[in-house]
Formats: C-alpha cells, sequence, structure tokens
C-alpha cells in the first residue's frame, strides 16, 4: 500500500528538509546532476535533482549526501571525500579502494539519522546489495574513475 511518504515531494516539504541542513550548515540546491545520478555533493552543499520524486526518496538522499559533507568535514574515509575528482592514478587507486566502504558508511550514518530525527519515514538505502554495489562499479567507478 502507498504510504503518504511515497507521495511526490512538496514544496514544504523541501522547504522543511531545507532548514534542517541549514543547522549542520549545509545548503541544499535543486539541480541536474552533470554526471547524471540523482544526487550528489560538493563542500558545503547537497545537491538534489527532485523532478517527480518521492519525499522519502528525496530525504533519504538529502541525509545520505549531508553524511557526506560531514566525512569531508571531519576527514571521514578521507581518500574518498578529500577530492572529489582525483586525478592521478595513485589518487584513483585510493579512491576505489575505499570508494564502496565509504558509500555503505555513509548509508549506514544517515539511516541512524533518519531514524532519530524522521521517525515515521524509512531510509531508503542508496547501496544495500551486491547488485547495488555492482552497479556502482560499472556506472560510476569504472566510468568515472576507470584503473586505466
Ligand atoms: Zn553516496
Amino acid at each position: 500500500m502507498k504510504k503518504w511518504y511515497d507521495k511526490k515531494i512538496r514544496e514544504s516539504d523541501k522547504k522543511h528538509i531545507r532548514e534542517f541542513l541549514k543547522q549542520f550548515n549545509i545548503r541544499l540546491h535543486h539541480k541536474k546532476i552533470s554526471c547524471g545520478g540523482e544526487a550528489d555533493y560538493c563542500n558545503g552543499i547537497v545537491i538534489i535533482n527532485s523532478r517527480g520524486m518521492s519525499m522519502h526518496k528525496y530525504l533519504s538522499m538529502a541525509m545520505h549526501e549531508l553524511w557526506h559533507c560531514l566525512c569531508y568535514r571531519q576527514g571521514l574515509y578521507s581518500n574518498y571525500h578529500y577530492d572529489k575528482y582525483p586525478k592521478t592514478k595513485k589518487q584513483i587507486i585510493k579512491f576505489r579502494r575505499i570508494a564502496f566502504k565509504a558509500e555503505k558508511f555513509v548509508d549506514k550514518k544517515a539511516e541512524q539519522m533518519m531514524r532519530d530525527y524522521f521517525p515515521d519515514i524509512p531510509y531508503e538505502h542508496g547501496y544495500k546489495d551486491s547488485k547495488d554495489k555492482e552497479w556502482y562499479y560499472k556506472h560510476y567507478l569504472d566510468k568515472y574513475y576507470p584503473l586505466t
């Protein structure tokens, strides 16, 4: 059965989430993501391409990207978060080595935070199983950060 949070996100919900992120000194932008995904982050900014997105998915993504920002700030998984665009081969190797671990960590933290602040809304994991891992390697790592 469809739940209230499966409905398309409303402007007022977006505003609410924007306010929520503000307390972490993070801004929220809406625009298309250049690498084709639905959400991204850079230092202090969460970016979501919200077209047609449900409340539940939107909030989960905002939480997920928020945690990337917090990791960046705190130097967690720093070879993944210190530089969004590793260029040298050495950087790319380091980046790829911890990439999926970092994503799982971010997912875990985002889920905890959802439970604390929005207990009525379940967190939608970005990366759950081996299928997601496969997707991540194929459509992200190998595409944007290939080893060759
Ligand atoms: Zn992520």
